[in-house]
């Protein structure tokens, strides 16, 4: 693996660095991201905010648009609030111990062992998706990798394996061999330096390693958008927590079990909100998107209504709606969803 590694590998920008903050960064960016989509954030970040100082001091608004679009924003609120305890607790220095960084908050094994090989020489092993493949199939691990009680037995079997004196070549060297080399489905077996070693090589099953039981089919929600448009502006509110989208900003939403929505409730909607319809019609044509996220998806109806006044202060105030011209809504963090509508639409 060590042999292997430094013909093979990528030049990617953080494989550079030992700087714990900038290590710490790329890994939360990349966590359910590949490299070439998650690479410009990155970049973006690390120039916006080169220290962990400027991050901590950042409004979450302006974190979260910069996030936009790379979806799982639960990420991009713990990365700012991380950051505020670093400055906050640990005077800006990130722990230097694989059992402190596991006390940051959405720090879990597998970034704390990231942080401390490659910042800190640590004889920690990394286990993702690409070392859980590699293993399995190397050694033959029948365990489901989509288990958590299996975790231990490829913990141990990693940690046998990282070397005292090359821990951070080793971890990184092993992801690698999983991106590239030993991919998921059509890993390079002809020209593999493993493969007389290689349990599923030498058995025919490779297509079988790892065993992995299947997420659970994601549920449809169906959410219906009411654009209220008065004069020059859009009614937009920011999104609450335990929900998805946490902290983006949408429109005035009515959930429904089916993808039904006619024409009277658009009108009922907007009147119980205490609007008055401009036109005596109800809403103009409608513009459907579907979102799929890993766990739901979301089939989404935006209904374009012209208000013939502002909304009442009570609503506002009950509903968290508040009015935004163009210029504020280009600047507000949204879902993929709600930006490519806004950016598909007259807004
Ligand atoms: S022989 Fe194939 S399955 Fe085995 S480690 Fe190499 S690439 Fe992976």
């Amino acid at each position: 693996m060590l042999s292997w590694y430094p013909r093979h590998r990528r030049d990617l920008p953080w494989r550079h660095i030992r700087d714990p903050y900038a290590i710490w960064l790329s890994e939360v960016i990349l966590q359910q991201t590949r490299v070439k989509q998650g690479l410009p954030y990155y970049l973006d970040f690390i120039t916006t905010y080169p220290t962990v100082h400027d991050l901590a001091a950042a409004p979450q608004d302006e974190v979260l648009r910069h996030w936009q679009g790379l979806g799982y924003y639960s990420r991009a609120r713990n990365m700012h609030h991380t950051a505020q305890q670093v400055v906050q607790e640990y005077g800006g220095q990130f722990p230097g111990t694989y059992q402190e960084l596991l006390q940051l908050r959405g720090v879990g094994q597998y970034t704390a062992a990231a942080i401390a090989s490659f910042a800190y020489d640590e004889q920690v092993a990394v286990l993702d998706g690409n070392v859980f493949r590699v293993l399995a199939r190397v050694f033959g691990l029948t365990q489901d990798i989509a288990a958590p009680a299996s975790r231990k037995a490829f913990q141990q079997l990693a940690d046998t394996l990282i070397p005292a004196d090359h821990p951070a070549d080793f971890n990184q060297a092993i992801m690698e061999f999983g991106a590239i080399q030993c991919t998921p489905q059509k890993p390079d077996c002809l020209f593999c330096p493993l493969q007389q070693q290689c349990f599923a090589f030498q058995r025919g099953l490779v297509q079988e390693l790892p065993v992995k039981s299947k997420a659970k089919a994601a549920r449809t929600r169906y959410f219906h958008y009411l654009v209220l448009r008065y004069a020059d502006t859009v009614y937009m509110r920011k999104r609450g927590p335990k929900d998805i989208w946490e902290g983006l900003y949408d429109f005035a939403l009515h959930e429904t079990d089916s993808a039904d929505f006619p024409a009277v409730a658009v009108v009922d909607a907007v009147q119980t909100l205490g609007g008055q319809l401009a036109a005596t019609q109800a809403a103009e044509p409608v513009a459907a998107l579907r979102h799929v996220l890993s766990h739901q998806k979301v089939e989404a109806k935006f209904h374009a209504v012209e208000l013939a006044g502002p909304l009442p202060a009570a609503t506002l105030a009950a509903t968290g709606l508040a009015p935004y011209r163009a210029t504020e809504i280009e600047e507000l963090p949204k879902s993929i969803l709600v930006a490519n509508y806004i950016s598909n639409s007259a807004i």
